[in-house]
């Protein structure tokens, strides 16, 4: 689960992590009274959307003047002309996509006299199951572009869980981003309180792009990114209720209710599968054979009629699908409840599209013979590449 910058930097503070002062603000007439609690003569009217590249993205409507997500205002009035101009409007970023997102609240703070943008961020590695942190002086840039082209210009650094964090990893992330003197102190007292918000709330990575060296040489948290990981969700109620689900996928937020694994893709060939494995080998065989997967859909070991209900709505309600394909091995599930749950969703919403369906194992005769019964057009595979080969030739043959 993503939050906002200006919920990740209330979060910093409490961890006693320097950042500018602000306010959130969902109405012009908000805007202004935030920026007048500002006491320096500019301040920074701040989109709030959980997308990065903000400052070089572009507004798609016109109305909302050339500049992009990060602006800055001379007065409380000129705060809330910003205001109008970017609330209730389209940015789009690099990391948006062209779709782009609505602005619906913005973070209005002190501008920050900049000396030096540095980059440091603090992450779960898979890869080496620790901490890592990772730190650049290129700050304020694209870090992958970073890594790709200048890879000594950054510093990874893993934290042996058994010792925890020690002094030495603080003074190596101080060197790396070449500070001096008391910097490095604040570096120390920075990095520790990272580490403990990381463990305390079940950070999975969290992001200070830039970290800056203000023109009176102190350390700052000018923007913050934090993503948790959503399965320890369930303790901690503070952070849930940092939630913005006008930022997340509908079907998505749909799917968690029925508590199905489900992810929406760009492709056009929605998939009910059971088992990630499956459902894995299943996004493979649907590229192989030159298609893509419209999302990824667990249903699970032993899911309802309501929930494969459920599921099949969710993928039929995807504008971007254009065939299905439905595959499923019974061990734990059984045939027959999949059978029940297509054809009681298909009689609560028109199937337009093709649907491919192979069912093995448990109770695969009763399936078969529940989806032959009710009067759908299904078209049965018998193994994997015939039901690639089946929904890819059916959907061009649709087109
Ligand atoms: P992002 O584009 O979404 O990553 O948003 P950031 O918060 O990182 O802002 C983008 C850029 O705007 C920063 O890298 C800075 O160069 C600039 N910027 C943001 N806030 C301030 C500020 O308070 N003062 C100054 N001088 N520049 C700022
Ligand atoms: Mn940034």
């Amino acid at each position: 689960m993503n939050i906002h910058e200006h919920q990740a930097k209330d979060l910093l503070r409490q961890y006693g992590v320097p950042t500018t002062g602000g306010g959130v603000a969902f109405t012009p007439e908000e805007a202004e009274k935030v920026a007048q609690g500002i006491e320096t003569d500019v301040r920074v009217v701040k989109a709030q959307i959980h997308a990065g590249g903000r400052g070089k993205g572009k507004f798609k409507e016109p109305e909302a003047g050339e500049k992009g997500g990060v602006r800055f205002a001379k007065s409380a009035a000129e705060a809330r002309e910003l205001a109008e101009q970017m609330l209730g409007r389209t940015l789009v970023t690099e990391q948006t996509g062209p779709a782009g997102r609505v602005v619906r609240r913005l973070y209005l703070t002190e501008a920050a006299g900049i000396a030096k943008e540095l980059y440091l961020s603090a992450l779960v590695d898979r890869a080496s199951s620790r901490v890592a942190f990772i730190a650049s002086t290129e700050g304020g840039m694209d870090i992958e572009k970073v890594a790709h082209e200048t890879p000594d210009k950054i510093l990874t650094l893993t934290v042996d869980p058994a010792t925890g964090l020690q002094p030495f990893h603080s003074r190596k992330i101080a060197f790396a981003l070449g500070l001096k003197g008391d910097q490095i102190k604040e570096c120390a007292k920075m990095i520790g309180g990272l580490y403990k918000l990381l463990l305390e709330k079940d950070v999975s990575l969290l992001e200070i792009n830039p970290l800056i060296i203000t023109n009176d040489g102190h350390l700052n948290a000018l923007d913050a990114k934090i993503s948790f990981d959503g399965n320890a969700l369930f303790r901690h109620p503070d952070i849930v209720a940092l939630r913005d689900e006008t930022e997340e996928d509908p079907m998505e937020i749909e799917a968690a209710k029925y508590e199905l694994s489900y992810i929406k893709l760009d492709g056009s060939i929605g998939c009910m599968v059971n088992g990630a494995g499956l459902a894995m080998a299943t996004m493979d065989i649907i590229k192989l054979y030159g298609e893509e997967p419209a999302n990824f859909l667990d249903v699970g070991g032993g899911a309802s009629k309501e929930k494969v209900q459920a599921a099949f709505q969710i993928i039929l309600s995807d504008p971007s699908v254009k065939g299905i394909l439905v595959n499923i091995f019974g061990g734990i599930m059984r045939c027959d409840i999949i059978a029940d749950g297509i054809v009681a969703a298909a009689r609560e919403m028109a199937i337009t599209v093709p649907l491919v369906v192979r069912l093995e194992g448990t109770n695969v005769d009763l399936g078969k013979e529940i989806l032959a019964k009710s009067g759908l057009k299904i078209v049965p595979a018998d193994d994997l590449a015939d039901a690639a080969a089946k929904i890819t030739s059916a959907i061009k043959a649709a087109a």
